[in-house]
């Protein structure tokens, strides 16, 4: 594809070559490039006239469903800045996000959070809330699938849909976007403390959009199914604006549901995913997915959280697919290195960590340090990322951008190295680094080790304080459904395999992990709870 160094140019370009390909399909619905940018046309139209211009935020308020592209895109067309808000969020978070951001619109569902959107919206000086009914998972659950994007509608509300259709034949509006322009402003999930808005720009988003395609090879018009959900920074790029780029199909399936997801397997035949591990992990553990339901796919890929060795080798054994890995960071408009087709991620023998890969097309990724000088290959330290990937600034923080991001080179926090090949591995995040008489516990290193026993279906590890050792290993665990083991055991497998400073003195066993709806598992309320 040719380098486009704006969103609407891809959006564009792919609606002239394949009009009538198949954009988005969501349940029964398919909706065509045409009809995708028409419907967006509509839509800006309508933001428009309610006063939205250039630079305006447009936030966006609704899970994996096709009025969240429709949403988006018309928000380019307008030269805003999209910002996509978690679904999870509820009144705190929303007054947090929302003050920060100061949207001019928000375009929200009808269901069950509405209200309390539109009062902190209000309240935040946020002034148009455009609402829209969402297609609900329910109805495929019951056995009847959903016919159109009619259905369920309710006739009372100002509906996007709605305001789409009937303005079919609006004229998009003419503004010139230029690369530098704010895309979006993505906030950080925060695992890692209060969510911080990245300012993705057209560039970042164009670039990392079309290089996500060169890792995936050609997929002209074939399909990807959403695991991620669209809010996030994976979601935006690796799928939406990826199969955008492409000309290629998404399919949509509200929120991550396991038997949704095999449901949708099985109808639409997709040959590319991108997910968290715990995506996988859900799929695989599902009593009613088998290899046949993957049999379409060409390359399924993992992103954004850490990937246990042993679960991509218990993926392939099942189901016959490979993981590749990636890394990036919202703050890296998602991917900074991939795994190649035609190659496979090396697994660290020290650690057993696998590979996150190699740095993507024109991206630079450094280990540094704490005085931010290069270490030599093998060496663990801070990773930084330099390339048109990397955000310039955070929203409304020069001095956080200063302290992340001086001279546009990402400091991420995140710990690694890179070996002799130039593959990198992520060791772990620079704060969840554990501190045991001394010596350092990196808690990745010890959950790869309990995801090697086959009774393991998650687990996480962290530090808790201890009299003596100032802190000690505390592991987190869920069990394969129709297993059973204990604590003791899964303490003595570690025992067996590390250092004794490294094996977890507790192993607690529980139903489920508290996670992000992002998929990745939250360490740090598992450590505030350990720590009483
Ligand atoms: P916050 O930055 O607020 O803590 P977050 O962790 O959800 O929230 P993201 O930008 O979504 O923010 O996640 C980026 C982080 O995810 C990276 O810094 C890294 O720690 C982790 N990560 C991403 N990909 C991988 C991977 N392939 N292997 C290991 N860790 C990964």
């Amino acid at each position: 594809a040719p380098p486009y160094e704006d969103m609407l140019s891809v959006l564009t370009d792919t609606r002239s070559r394949f009009p009538d390909r198949v954009a988005l399909t969501y349940f029964g619905t398919e909706i065509t490039y045409r009809e995708l940018d028409e419907f967006a046309n509509g839509v800006a139209e309508y933001l428009a006239e309610q006063g939205v211009g250039g630079g305006d935020r447009v936030a966006v308020y609704l899970q994996n469903v096709p009025q969240f592209a429709i949403a988006v895109l018309a928000g380019w067309k307008l030269g805003g800045i999209v910002v996509p808000l978690n679904p999870m969020y509820r009144s705190h978070e929303l007054t947090t996000v929302l003050a920060d951001a100061q949207p001019a619109a928000v375009i929200s569902s009808e269901n069950g959070w509405h209200d309390v959107l539109c009062e902190v919206a209000a309240s935040t000086g946020a002034t148009v809330t455009l609402t829209t009914s969402e297609l609900d998972l329910a109805a495929e659950h019951e056995g009847t699938p959903l016919r159109g994007l009619e259905r369920r509608r309710p006739a009372d509300t100002a509906d996007l849909v709605a305001t789409a259709t009937a303005r079919r034949t609006a004229t998009p509006p003419s503004v010139r976007l230029y690369p530098d322009d704010i895309a979006l402003l993505t906030y950080t999930s925060g695992t890692s403390g209060a969510p911080k808005g990245a300012t993705n720009t057209h560039r970042n988003l164009s670039f990392n959009a079309q290089a996500f395609t060169q890792r995936t090879g050609s997929h002209d018009g074939s399909g990807m199914i959403a695991l991620a959900p669209l809010f996030h920074i994976t979601g935006l790029v690796c799928q939406f604006g990826a199969t955008l780029a492409l000309g290629g199909r998404l399919d949509l399936v509200y929120r991550f549901e396991p038997s949704a997801v095999l449901a949708a397997l099985r109808r639409w035949r997709p040959r590319y995913m991108i997910g968290p591990a715990t995506a996988y992990i859900a799929l695989m553990n599902h009593p009613e997915a088998t290899a046949d339901d993957f049999r379409s796919f060409e390359q399924v890929y993992a992103g954004g959280a850490p990937l246990p060795a042993a679960m991509v080798e218990r993926f392939r054994s099942d189901f016959g697919l490979y993981i590749r890995n990636g890394y990036g960071l919202t703050e890296t408009t998602a991917t900074a290195t991939s795994v190649p087709p035609h190659l496979e991620a090396p697994v660290d023998e020290e650690t057993g960590t696998i590979s996150v890969g190699i740095p993507t097309f024109n991206c630079v990724l450094r280990v540094v340090d704490d005085d931010g000088v290069d270490l030599p290959v093998r060496s663990v330290g801070e990773i930084v990322v330099e390339g048109p990937m990397v955000v310039p600034s955070y929203w409304n923080q020069p001095e956080q951008t200063e302290e992340s991001i001086p001279e546009g080179r990402l400091h991420t926090g995140d710990v690694g190295f890179m070996d002799e090949q130039g593959w990198f591995y992520v060791v772990d995040r620079k704060k969840d680094m554990i501190n045991a008489s001394g010596f350092k516990v990196w808690p990745r290193e010890v959950e790869d080790v309990l995801y090697s026993h086959s009774a393991v279906r998650e687990a996480a590890v962290v530090g808790v304080p201890d009299e003596y050792r100032g802190e000690t290993v505390k592991a987190y665990v869920s069990l394969v459904p129709g297993t059973s083991t204990t604590g003791e055991e899964l303490a003595d497998h570690c025992r067996q395999r590390l250092a004794a400073y490294k094996y977890p003195r507790e192993v607690e066993l529980v139903e489920e992990l508290p996670k992000t709806t992002t998929g990745k598992i939250l360490r740090r309320r598992l450590r505030d709870e350990a720590r009483g």
